[in-house]
C-alpha cells in the first residue's frame, strides 16, 4: 500500500512519456510537466501513441484501461502548479548535469515539504545533483528502462542522506505501478543492469574487433552454453549501436579503438541495429 498518490513528471519526451502514462495506467493521477505549451501538445501525440501501444501489448489495456489511463493524466508548463499537489516528482529531464541542477533548484522553491524528488537519469549519480534538490533526505534515483510497460524495473538508488523511510515509499510505488523495484542502497554508476550490461558488450566487441569470432558465432556460444535467450550483439542491435558508441568513445584508448570499429564497420554504413534495419544482423524491412 503507497502512500504517494499525486504524482507529477518532469519532461515529456522518450522516458518522462512512459512513466507519466505507466503511472496513470495503474491509476495515480499525474501531472506532465514540460517547458512550454507546444512541447505539451507533443506530449499529448506521444500519450495517445502510448495508449495504442499498450492497447495491443498489455492484456487487459484495451477497451477502457488505456484510455482512462489519458485522461488521468493533466497538462501544465508552470511548474509551481504542477507540482503543488504532488506526493512524487519524477524527473526525466535531458541528461545535462546543469540543467538537472537548475531545475532542482527551481522545484525546491515551489514544491510542498513533503514532496519526494526522483531522478530517471541513467549516467548521473544522485549525490551529483542533491545538493540542489534543498531536500537531500527526501531525494533519490529511481531509474526505469525504455518500454516500461514491457521491461520493468526500477531501479531505486539512495544517497548517503536519503531517508530510509522515503526509500521504503519509493519502493511500494515503483510495485504499485507495476516495476520490479530493484533496490541500490549504495551509490553505483550505471546501477546494477549497466554495470553487468557495458563490460559484457565491450568484452563481446573485443572478441569480434580482434578476430577472434564472428559476431554470430559469439552470440551462438553465449546462447547455447548458458541458455541466455540472445547473444551481446543481438543485444548491441535491440540498444541501437550510437549509445554504446558514444560510451566506448569516451573511455580508455582501447575502448576507442573499439568505439573506431563499431563506427567505420557498422554505423558509417547505416547499420545501426533494429531502427534501420541492419546491425550486427538483417531485419529485412
Ligand atoms: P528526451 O530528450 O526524450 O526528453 C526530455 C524532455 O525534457 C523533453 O520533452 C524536453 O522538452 C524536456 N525538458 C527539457 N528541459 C526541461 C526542464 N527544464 N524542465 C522540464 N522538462 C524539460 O530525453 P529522455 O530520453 O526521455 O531522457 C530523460 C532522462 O531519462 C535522462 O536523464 C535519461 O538519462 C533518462 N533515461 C533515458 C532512457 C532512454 O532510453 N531514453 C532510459 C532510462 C533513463
Amino acid at each position: 500500500m503507497t502512500t504517494i498518490a499525486n504524482v507529477t513528471v518532469l519532461g515529456t519526451g522518450v522516458l518522462g512519456s512512459q512513466i507519466a502514462f505507466q503511472t496513470a495506467y495503474r491509476g495515480f493521477d499525474v501531472v506532465a510537466y514540460d517547458i512550454n505549451d507546444d512541447i505539451l501538445d507533443q506530449a499529448r501525440a506521444r500519450f495517445a501513441d502510448l495508449a495504442n501501444i499498450y492497447t495491443k501489448d498489455v492484456p487487459g489495456a484495451a477497451d477502457g484501461p488505456a484510455d482512462a489511463a489519458l485522461a488521468r493524466i493533466a497538462y501544465s508548463s508552470d511548474l509551481a502548479e504542477a507540482v503543488a499537489q504532488a506526493d512524487l516528482v519524477i524527473e526525466a529531464i535531458p541528461e545535462l548535469l546543469d540543467l538537472k541542477r537548475e531545475t532542482y533548484a527551481a522545484l525546491a522553491k515551489v514544491a510542498p515539504a513533503k514532496t519526494i524528488f526522483a531522478t530517471n537519469s541513467s549516467t548521473l549519480l544522485p549525490s551529483d545533483l542533491k545538493a540542489s534538490t534543498g531536500r537531500p533526505d527526501r531525494f533519490l534515483a529511481m531509474h526505469f528502462a525504455n518500454q516500461i510497460w514491457r521491461f520493468n524495473t526500477a531501479e531505486i538508488m539512495a544517497t548517503d542522506d536519503t531517508d530510509p523511510a522515503v526509500f521504503d515509499a519509493v519502493v511500494e510505488f515503483a510495485t504499485a505501478i507495476g516495476m520490479v523495484p530493484i533496490p541500490i542502497r549504495k551509490e553505483k554508476a550505471g546501477y546494477v543492469l549497466n554495470s553487468l550490461l557495458v563490460p559484457f558488450l565491450n568484452a563481446a566487441a573485443e572478441l569480434a574487433a580482434g578476430g577472434y569470432a564472428e559476431p554470430k558465432d559469439v552470440d551462438n556460444v553465449w546462447r547455447i552454453a548458458t541458455g541466455a535467450p540472445m547473444g551481446p550483439f543481438q543485444i548491441y542491435d535491440v540498444i541501437g549501436l550510437n549509445t554504446p558508441y558514444n560510451i566506448l568513445s569516451h573511455g580508455t584508448p582501447e575502448e576507442q579503438q573499439l568505439a573506431a570499429w563499431l563506427k567505420e564497420t557498422y554505423i558509417d554504413k547505416g547499420k545501426l541495429g533494429i531502427a534501420t534495419g541492419e546491425g550486427f544482423y538483417s531485419y529485412g524491412k
